[in-house]
C-alpha cells in the first residue's frame, strides 16, 4: 500500500481497496473500547458525578432568570420530540434549559421572561443586518399583500438569481430550493448524474444539513450527538440511515490534504465529488490551511471529480463572493443558505451552466420544490443582499468581529484563562485550550465543560452565545461598539469567575 494510502486507511478507518473494511475497523474500535472499560469506569463515573454538579448549578441559574422559559419548555416537551423543531435549540450542549424567545431587534433578543441579551447566534447565521430590518420587513410585507406564494415563477426569483451570479465568479446558473439541506442534496445527486460516479469524500466535523448521504462524521448538532464514537469511519452520525446510504460517503478529516490525495487513489474513478466548507463552520469555526482548498482544486481536476463549496455559512458572510473570493477559488458547484433568505426560508445551489443544466426540466436530476422561490423568502432575499452590495458591509463586520476577538483574547489572558479564538470576517470560536484547533479531533480535545460555564455565565450577563461548544459566534452589522464592549465586560467577569472556581 502506498505511504498515502496507507495514512488514509488510518486516519480514516476505511479500506485500501473495498469499503466494507470500514465495518471491520468500526468493530475493532468497538472491541478495544470495551476491554478498556474496566480500567475506564471510575474514571468516567467521577466524571459524570462533576458534570450532574455543574448541570445543576447552571440549571439553579438559569430557574432565578428564565422561570417562564422553564416552563414552556416543560409544556413543549409534551408535544414536540424535546421541546424543539430542530435539536440544537434545546441547548443539550450546555446542560441547561433553552430560552423562549419573544422577539428580537438589531442586535437584541428577548425571552419570554423579559431579559434582554446581544445575540451572537443571529438564527444560526442568516442575520447579518441584524433583526427585523426595516428594509426587509418592508419587502416582506409589500410582498405578502400581493399574494404568499404562486407556484409559478417570478421575476424575484430572476432578480435573486443574478444577485448570486454577480457575487459569485464561478456561478452561471442558480437553482432556489427552501434550505440549505435541499441545496446540498441537490448539489450531491446533481455530481452524481453530471459525473455518473456514486461516492462522495466528505470532512469530519463538517455539517450539510440533514440529508442521509451527509449524516456521516458530522458537525455541528450531530457532534454533540455523537461524541464518543470511532471518527471517519463510514458509519452514520444518525439513527435512521442506512448502512447501505453511509457508505457512499468517503470520510477524511478537514484540512488534511494528503488523505483526500490518498482518499481519491483508493477510489480511483468512483469519485463524484469532493464536498467541503471552505470554512469549517460547524465544529466552532476552523479556518482551511494555506493552500488546502487550492489542493482540493487541483486534486478534484486531475480525477475529474466536483468540487462542491457548502457555503450556507460563509456565502454572503465572508465576502459577497463568500469563502471561494476570499480565497480565489472556483468550486463546480457552490452551496447557499441562510444570509440569501434574510431570515426566511431560502437556500441555493448554483455552478458552471454545462453542470445545473443537468437538472430537470433540462436534464435528467431531478428536483422539485412547491415553495421554492417563495414571494415571501425571494423579497426578503433580495432586499438583503441590496444592502450588502451597498458599501462597506464587510469593512464593518471585519472591524467590529477584530474588536471582539482582541477584547476576548485579552480578557482571558488577564484572567490567566487559555483560549484560542480562531475568526475570520464575521464568524469566530472561543475554544478553551492553548493548542491550535485545525480539526474536529482538535475541537474536541478543547475543554468543553468550559466552554459550558463560560457560555451559561455570560447567559447571566446578557450575551446569549451559540449554545455548544461546536458552533460559531455571528457577529452583524447590527452589533454596535457599545454591543461589543458591553461582550467583552461580560467575558472579563466570566473567565475571572472560572478562574476563581477552579
Ligand atoms: N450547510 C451548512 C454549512 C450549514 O451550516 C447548514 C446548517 O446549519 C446546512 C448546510 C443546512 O442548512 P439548513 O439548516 O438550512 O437546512
Amino acid at each position: 500500500m502506498a505511504a498515502s494510502a496507507k495514512r488514509f486507511a488510518e486516519t480514516s478507518g476505511q479500506a485500501e481497496t473495498a469499503l466494507p473494511r470500514a465495518a471491520k475497523n468500526i468493530a475493532t474500535a468497538a472491541n478495544t473500547n470495551s476491554l478498556n472499560f474496566d480500567a475506564d469506569s471510575l474514571m468516567m463515573e467521577r466524571q459524570m458525578a462533576e458534570d450532574r454538579k455543574q448541570r445543576t448549578d447552571n440549571r439553579r441559574q438559569m430557574t432565578e432568570q428564565s422561570t417562564k422559559s422553564a416552563q414552556a419548555f416543560a409544556e413543549a416537551c409534551s408535544c414536540l420530540p424535546g421541546g424543539v423543531n430542530s435539536p440544537v435549540r434545546a441547548f443539550g450542549g450546555v446542560d441547561i434549559g433553552p430560552l423562549f424567545i419573544s422577539a428580537a431587534k438589531g442586535s437584541k433578543i428577548y425571552d419570554i421572561d423579559g431579559n434582554e441579551y446581544i445575540d451572537y447566534v443571529g438564527s444560526w447565521g442568516p442575520m447579518i443586518l441584524g433583526h427585523a430590518h426595516p428594509k426587509v420587513l418592508e419587502a416582506i410585507t409589500a410582498a405578502a399583500q400581493k399574494g404568499t406564494s404562486f407556484g409559478a415563477p417570478t421575476l424575484a426569483e430572476t432578480a435573486l438569481a443574478k444577485k448570486i451570479i454577480a457575487a459569485f465568479d464561478s456561478v452561471e446558473k442558480v437553482r432556489l430550493v427552501s434550505s440549505g439541506t435541499e441545496a446540498v442534496m441537490t448539489a450531491i445527486r446533481l455530481a452524481r448524474g453530471y459525473t455518473k460516479k456514486d461516492l462522495i469524500i466528505k470532512m469530519v466535523g463538517c455539517y450539510h444539513g440533514h440529508s442521509d448521504s451527509l449524516l456521516v462524521a458530522a458537525g455541528s448538532g450531530l457532534a454533540e450527538a455523537t461524541t464518543g464514537r470511532p471518527l471517519g469511519s463510514a458509519i452514520a452520525s444518525s439513527g435512521g440511515v442506512p448502512d447501505s446510504i453511509a457508505k457512499l460517503t468517503v470520510v477524511v478529516p478537514y484540512n488534511d490534504i494528503e488523505v483526500v490525495r490518498a482518499a481519491l487513489d483508493v477510489y480511483r474513478g468512483k469519485i463524484a465529488a469532493v464536498l467541503v466548507e471552505p470554512v469549517a463552520a460547524n465544529m466552532g469555526v476552523v479556518p482551511p490551511l494555506d493552500g488546502y482548498l487550492q489542493t482540493l482544486r487541483n486534486l478534484c481536476d486531475q480525477n475529474d471529480s466536483l468540487l462542491i463549496f457548502d457555503e450556507v455559512i460563509t456565502g454572503f458572510r465572508l465576502a459577497l463572493g463568500g469563502a471561494q473570493e476570499l480565497f480565489g477559488i472556483k468550486a463546480d458547484i457552490t452551496c447557499l443558505g441562510k444570509i440569501i433568505g434574510g431570515g426566511l426560508p431560502v437556500g441555493a445551489l448554483g455552478g458552471r451552466a454545462d453542470i445545473m443544466d443537468m437538472l430537470a426540466p433540462l436534464g435528467p436530476v431531478y428536483q422539485a420544490g412547491t415553495l421554492s422561490g417563495n414571494p415571501l423568502a425571494t423579497a426578503a432575499a433580495n432586499a438583503t443582499l441590496d444592502i450588502l452590495f451597498g458599501a462597506d458591509s464587510y469593512e464593518r463586520l471585519e472591524s467590529s468581529a477584530a474588536l471582539l476577538e482582541a477584547g476576548l483574547a485579552n480578557a482571558a489572558k488577564d484572567a490567566g484563562i487559555a483560549v484560542t479564538i480562531n475568526r475570520l470576517g464575521s464568524i469566530m470560536s472561543c475554544f478553551f485550550t492553548d493548542k491550535k484547533v485545525r480539526n474536529f479531533t482538535d475541537v474536541q480535545s478543547t475543554d468543553i465543560k468550559r466552554f459550558k460555564k463560560f457560555f451559561a455565565l455570560m447567559l447571566e450577563r446578557g450575551i446569549y452565545l451559540a449554545p455548544s461548544a461546536y458552533e460559531a459566534m455571528f457577529v452583524s452589522l447590527a452589533h454596535s461598539k457599545a454591543d461589543i464592549e458591553k461582550t467583552i465586560e461580560a467575558a472579563k467577569n466570566s473567565f475571572r469567575k472560572i478562574k476563581d472556581e477552579k
